[in-house]
């Protein structure tokens, strides 16, 4: 365990908010409503890049630029290349749209069966509740509705996606996403769970959500009650980087995991945030601390004005590598690509088979060596006979 890993070590406190009582520091409404949304309130605690203005100057067209208290405190705001810092904080470069850059990289809109709702899977299918997050991630997949800030007009409705799922016994699997599924009210959660729940051939609720990240204050003792009364609700959380995991992030972790809400991690693998093997070793031992099970690993999507988040695939391969028998085999996250125009995950995996024959099959492990497994199964008459063995259990 490297030292930072140690939980007495994990970031907790108010910081630059020291002055605010603790009880609205708690409040998420409070962290909503102080949440930095604009330029000259980044300004007030930090020294922008002419890169970032560029970026703050453009982010009304794009997607929206939000961060809470809470997250914002995590920066080093001495440290330019802060990994959190370039998550949130708005670049020139989201200006520039190359090439092979899309507004809807993994295909979605073309697998709707109603608005809000991508079936692409056989018995699954993805339900766009919202279109807004606690903040947003300069890097985020749907951008193209998610803030607004390109005009989409977002307006899922509820009633539609829920008849879809009921005249489709073949969804046993709901994913709940946005936007943040967890901005809805209690009142709306609660009625959306409960109706969904009552779908006879729906076996499997999950929501995918950043807010234990950027709000872990929305896990109140109200949100635990209901899912501990839909439940099992399944739960994606996303973090990316280790100096995500806080004292405050255990906390509504351990709140998630006390109302049976079993949790994965979703992290997108991003140039110079996380793209090293020490980096995500930390974050995925860190994850395991607080019964978080590291879930994907995904390619950066080809998502407009993404070039300077995109890392090297063969770096993502490297991470898997790296973690896959040198660690716990719960830490080590499948690393896939979103198939661009819509062919969903793909896993890219490390190659441990050497080669496959009739007869064996050829294997390399973690540490490079190379083992035999043989595919050929020994007749009866091949099998050796113990002397001692007692006749009538070979008749
Ligand atoms: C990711 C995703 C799912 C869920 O996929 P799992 O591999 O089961 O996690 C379902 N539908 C869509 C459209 C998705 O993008
Ligand atoms: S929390 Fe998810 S949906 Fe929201 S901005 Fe980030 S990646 Fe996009």
């Amino acid at each position: 365990m490297f030292p930072q890993d140690r939980r007495e070590n994990w970031f907790k406190g108010q910081g630059l908010w020291s002055d605010v009582p603790q009880e609205k520091w708690r409040d998420y409404r409070w962290q909503l409503r102080n949440r930095l949304t604009k330029v000259e309130q980044l300004r007030e605690h930090l020294d922008l890049t002419p890169e970032e203005e560029q970026g703050c100057a453009h982010a009304g067209n794009k997607l929206a630029m939000a961060i809470t208290p809470y997250f914002f405190n995590l920066i080093d705001r001495d440290n330019v290349d802060d990994p959190i810092r370039k998550q949130v904080i708005p670049r020139g470069d989201e200006m520039f749209t190359a090439p092979e850059e899309l507004l809807d990289p993994v295909g979605e809109e073309g697998s709707m069966g109603v608005p809000g709702l991508v079936h692409r899977y056989p018995d699954r299918v993805l339900f766009l509740v919202t279109n807004v997050c606690a903040a947003y991630c300069r890097y985020c997949t749907r951008s193209r509705l998610v803030s607004n800030a390109q005009g989409y007009d977002f307006h899922p409705n509820f009633e539609n996606c829920i008849k879809y799922i009921e005249e489709h016994p073949e969804v046993r699997d709901v994913l709940l996403s946005g936007g943040d599924p967890l901005l809805l009210s209690d009142k709306k959660l609660d009625y959306l769970l409960g109706r969904l729940r009552a779908i006879p051939h729906l076996e499997f609720i999950r929501i995918g959500s950043r807010i234990p990240t950027f709000l872990p204050q929305r896990i109140t003792p109200q949100l635990q009650e209901i899912f501990r009364k839909h439940g099992p609700i399944w739960m994606s959380i996303h973090v990316n980087h280790p100096n995500e995991c806080t004292e405050e992030l255990y906390e509504a972790t351990e709140r998630l995991t006390m109302a049976g809400v079993p949790l994965g991690n979703q992290s997108v693998l991003l140039k110079d945030v996380n793209d090293d093997v020490e980096t995500m070793r930390s974050l995925v031992h860190r994850l395991l601390m607080m019964r978080v099970r590291p879930y994907y690993i995904y390619q950066c999507d080809l998502i407009t004005g993404s070039r300077h988040f995109r890392a090297d695939v063969r770096k993502g391969i490297e991470i898997v590598e790296s973690l896959r028998g040198y660690t716990t085999g719960y830490a080590v996250p499948q690393f896939v690509i979103d198939a661009p125009g819509g062919g969903g995950k793909v896993p890219i995996n490390p190659e441990y088979v050497q080669e496959i024959t009739d007869d064996e099959i050829i294997l390399r492990n973690f540490a490079g060596e190379e083992y035999r497994y043989p595919l050929k199964i020994s007749a009866r008459d091949e099998v050796h006979v113990p002397d001692d063995v007692i006749e009538p259990v070979l008749a």
